[in-house]
C-alpha cells in the first residue's frame, strides 16, 4: 500500500498476440491482414492482426466468413509452442517488477506494483519499452487502483497504448461505457440489464440496489460496486498458496499443552515442507484453538523477519500459546497452526530480529 492506501495495478495486454508473433518471425507479413486460427472448412479465427480487424475479421469468426471478408488475408495455423515460449519470456520480465503477476491468458496479465516507489504509469511505460526492446512485440497497458479499471484502461487505446484511470476519474470514465463492459457481465446478463433500461455503466451506478437485485440477483452488490469503480479483488499469482495450515481434532479433549506438543511439531513439519516446496517464507503465524465448549480463538504473530525454519515457527507457536488462555476445565478440542502473508525469499525482510527464542517456558 502507498501512503494514501491506493493500490497500483497494471493490466498488460499484448497486441494481437498470435498474428504479431507471426509477423515477428516473418517480417514480410508486416502491414498485411494476418489471421491465425483453424484454416479448414470449419475453422474459427483465433486472432487477427489490426489490418484484418479493419476488414471486420475478429476472433471467434468462422474462417470461411473471414476469407470472404478478407480475400487477400494471410491465413495461418496457430503455433502455440512458439507463442507460449514468448509469453513465458514476457511474463518473466513482468515478474522482475513484482512477484504479484496474475496471468489471464498467454497474452494478458495483471501486475501489482503497489510496493514500488515509482508511479504506476512510469512503471508501465518502462515495461512496455522493455517488452518491445527484447521481443519486438507491443503491449498495451492499463494503470489504475484496481483490476477492473486497469483492464478497462488497457483496452482503451489499443494497440500500443498506455491509459491511466486515476481514482477521481473512475466514475466519469465508466459512466458512458455500455453495461456489458462491467466485469463478469456476459451476453445474458447484458441483455437483462438492457431490458431493464440499464444500458450504460452509469445507469447501473445510479440504479437502486433492490432494482438491480431484481435484474441480476445476487450479483447486484458486486456489479453496483464495479459500476462506481470499486473492486477489491487481489492480484493473485497462480499455484501459490495464500496460506498453509494444519489442524487436528482430538479424540478426547486434551487438558494441557504438553499433550498438544507432538501435534504442533507435526504441523510445523508439514507447513515447512509446503513452504519449501513453493519456495515461500511466512510473515505471519496463526494459532487456532477450539475449546471443549466450542469457543474458538485465534492468535497471530507477525515478526519483522519472515520465517521458514522449523525452530523459528515452533518458537512463534510457543509464544502464541502463551498468549492464549490456559486450557479451561472443558479442555481443548481442536488445535491448528497456519502461516499467512507468504512471501518469496527476495521479499522477506531480513533486517532485524535476533530470532532467538527467549527464556520463556517451552510449551511445545
Ligand atoms: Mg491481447
Amino acid at each position: 500500500m502507498t501512503s494514501s492506501g491506493e493500490r497500483k495495478i497494471l493490466h498488460l495486454d499484448l497486441d494481437a498476440f498470435y498474428p504479431s508473433v507471426e509477423v515477428l518471425d516473418n517480417p514480410e507479413l508486416a502491414g498485411k491482414p494476418v489471421i491465425v486460427g483453424g484454416i479448414g472448412p470449419r475453422g474459427v479465427v483465433a486472432s487477427a492482426s489490426y489490418e484484418a480487424r479493419l476488414l471486420r475479421v475478429h476472433s471467434a469468426l468462422p474462417t470461411a466468413v473471414a476469407r470472404r471478408r478478407c480475400p487477400d488475408g494471410i491465413f495461418l495455423r496457430p503455433r502455440f509452442e512458439r507463442y507460449r515460449e514468448l509469453s513465458r519470456r514476457i511474463f518473466a520480465l513482468y515478474r522482475t517488477w513484482s512477484e504479484k503477476v496474475e496471468p489471464l491468458s498467454m497474452d494478458e496479465a495483471y501486475v501489482d506494483v503497489t510496493h514500488r516507489p515509482d508511479p504506476g504509469p512510469a512503471i508501465a511505460a518502462r515495461i512496455r519499452e522493455d517488452v518491445h526492446e527484447r521481443t519486438g512485440l507491443t503491449v498495451s497497458a492499463g494503470v489504475s487502483h484496481n483490476k477492473f479499471l486497469a483492464k478497462l484502461a488497457s483496452d482503451f487505446d489499443k494497440p500500443d497504448g498506455l491509459t491511466v484511470i486515476g481514482e477521481g476519474e473512475a466514475r466519469s470514465f465508466l459512466a458512458p461505457l455500455p453495461a456489458r463492459r462491467l466485469w463478469g457481465v456476459g451476453p445474458a446478463t447484458a441483455a437483462r440489464l438492457e431490458a431493464a433500461g440499464l444500458r450504460t455503466i452509469g445507469d447501473v451506478a445510479r440504479a437502486d440496489v433492490e432494482h438491480l437485485r431484481q435484474v441480476v440477483g445476487n450479483a447486484a452488490i458486486r456489479l453496483g460496486a464495479y459500476a462506481v469503480g470499486e473492486d477489491d479483488r487481489e492480484v493473485s499469482p497462480p499455484g501459490r498458496p495464500r496460506s498453509i495450515s494444519a489442524e487436528t481434532t482430538f479424540d478426547q479433549d486434551i487438558r494441557n499443552w504438553a499433550s498438544a506438543a507432538p501435534h504442533v511439531r507435526k504441523f510445523v513439519t508439514r507447513i515447512v515442507a509446503q513452504l519449501e516446496k513453493h519456495d515461500l517464507w511466512a510473515r505471519t503465524v496463526v494459532l487456532k484453538i477450539r475449546y471443549g465448549d466450542f469457543r474458538t480463538i485465534t492468535r497471530s504473530l507477525t515478526p519483522d523477519k519472515a520465517v521458514r525454519g522449523t525452530e523459528d515457527i515452533l518458537a512463534l507457536a510457543r509464544a502464541l500459546a502463551q498468549r492464549a488462555e490456559r486450557p479451561p476445565s472443558a479442555g481443548i478440542r481442536l488445535i491448528g497452526l497456519a502461516v499467512q502473508n507468504l512471501v518469496s525469499e527476495m521479499q522477506a525482510d531480513v533486517t532485524s530480529g535476533d530470532g532467538d527464542d527467549d527464556s520463556q517456558l517451552q510449551l511445545f
